[in-house]
């Protein structure tokens, strides 16, 4: 009966909650700078209306993070739903059809703007599906709380985790389960229901040696050889680092994703014809690297003293950044050079290498997933709503669920939401509007079945 009162009420005001996404999406929050305040007073502004309080934790310039929930108990079950609020910013604005921030909406079906897959429509459907609950006033026992977090796209740790070493920690709320409200589909296979992800690692290296006039190589120490050298055993940086097995096999993702195809038989014929798809699997069981920038050299007759590069790790759950960190520099020593801290002033005439840690994201998974009835429940919520089996996935890369996981807050982390991965940060990023309303009703009728009475 609930069920039917939740859809119902969702089904007569589809308008408004596309009003309300409309409006989120053109509320600039590019991250870089952030501005999430003005996506956070949106909310509010919205949440009060529906006469629901929220608090807002406003930092740096004109950023904040939000927290709202249901009601005052947390002493129940707590549901979290976590989506940002900060969007990549748009790139150059004419190669996009349909501008950013317009929102605009194409043959009542497609909704375009920047945020539009990652993540405003989750965003939007999470903070509606508490309006719902509040609205209906049925019988819960629990809360829902909604965290929308800024930061996300430059790392979390000034969005996820800092609400969570902050707010829940400090006041003693336990999470029971928590939805990282992410887009969870790769089109065009259906619904993903993810509990891991890989992480990632991006090192700066920097080679220090000796400048000279090329005239007499043998006086200097080209630091571009030096960065070669360690380019041509990256490598076997497999053999530095502990042992680590992929949580799944080929053979075990395949049965995984064979959920997603009529038949086994299909699948195979798919991964034949689709190089892409099969490269996703194979990397999703392997520590991968890949230098992606390098920049070294002042002038065609000097021998250059400085080069530095990105290298990019993606890292399989198990596998953290200490351990790479360290199997690297046990593998430049090996090659021959010294290892050191970061100089504090540029070194005259020394010959070592030093690293940096660039950028984050740490690797993390769930391994019970599949013995836990709430998941199970959303399935069949997923399910009955798309009219699509959903399947288990582990996602490529690192959302803000590792802060959960492996802070062992709440291992019990998934991470499900509207939109497909390919419009992730693309230009004319877009939704499809019934993904959106159907993401409203996955969450609130997940949220209703899982602190029903
Ligand atoms: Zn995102």
């Amino acid at each position: 009966m609930s069920e039917e009162l939740i859809l119902n009420e969702i089904n007569n005001n589809t308008e408004e909650y596309i009003e309300f996404l409309r409006e989120l999406i053109q509320t600039e929050s590019y991250n870089p700078p952030g501005n999430e305040k003005n996506v956070a007073l949106k909310i509010q502004e919205y949440l009060k209306r529906a006469g629901l309080n929220c608090e807002i934790f406003p930092f740096g310039n004109n950023r904040a993070n939000l927290i709202a929930h249901l009601n005052e108990d947390f002493e129940k079950k707590n549901l979290l739903y976590n989506a940002h609020m900060d969007v990549v910013p748009p790139g150059n604005e004419e190669e996009w059809k349909y501008p950013p921030l317009s929102a605009f909406i194409k043959r009542k079906k497609l909704l375009y703007g920047r945020g539009a897959a990652d993540m405003k429509s989750a965003l939007a459907a999470i903070i509606i599906s508490l309006k719902i609950l509040h609205k209906l006033d049925l019988k819960l026992e629990g809360n829902l709380l909604v965290n929308a977090v800024a930061d996300e796209e430059t790392g979390g740790n000034l969005g996820t985790k800092w609400c969570l070493e902050n707010i829940l920690k400090p006041r003693s709320i336990k999470c029971d389960f928590i939805v990282i409200c992410e887009p969870s589909m790769l089109k065009p296979l259906p619904k993903a229901i993810i509990f891991g992800e890989k992480g990632h690692m991006i090192i700066k290296v920097i080679t220090n040696g000796k400048s000279a006039h090329s005239m007499t190589p043998s006086m200097g120490k080209n630091a571009i050889y030096m960065m070669s050298k360690i380019i041509e055993n990256l490598d076997k940086l497999k053999k530095y680092i502990p042992k680590i097995e992929p949580p799944f096999t080929l053979e075990e993702l395949k049965i995984l994703l064979s959920k997603a195809f009529p038949n086994r038989e299909i699948l195979d014929r798919i991964l034949n014809e689709q190089p892409l798809l099969r490269d996703v699997m194979v990397s999703l069981t392997e520590f991968t690297n890949s230098l992606n920038v390098i920049k070294g050299g002042i002038k065609e007759n000097v021998i250059p003293d400085h080069c530095e590069a990105l290298i990019d790790f993606r890292l399989l759950p198990g596998q953290n950044s200490e351990m790479i960190l360290n199997g690297l520099k046990k593998l430049i020593n090996d090659i021959g050079f010294e290892v050191k801290d970061k100089p504090l002033e540029k070194p005259a005439e020394e010959i070592f290498v030093y690293l940096e840690i660039y950028n984050e994201g740490a690797s993390s998974l769930w391994k019970e997933y599949n013995k836990s009835q709430t998941v199970k429940n959303l399935e069949k919520i997923v399910e009955n709503v798309y009219g699509r089996e959903p399947f288990y996935w582990i996602s490529m890369g690192a959302t803000d669920a590792h802060f959960y996981r492996n802070s062992k807050y709440c291992e019990t982390t998934i991470h499900f939401g509207p939109g497909s991965a390919t419009q992730m940060h693309a230009i004319d990023e877009h939704i499809e509007i019934q993904d959106f309303i159907n993401a409203i009703k996955v969450y609130t009728l997940f949220a209703y079945n899982y602190l029903k009475k």
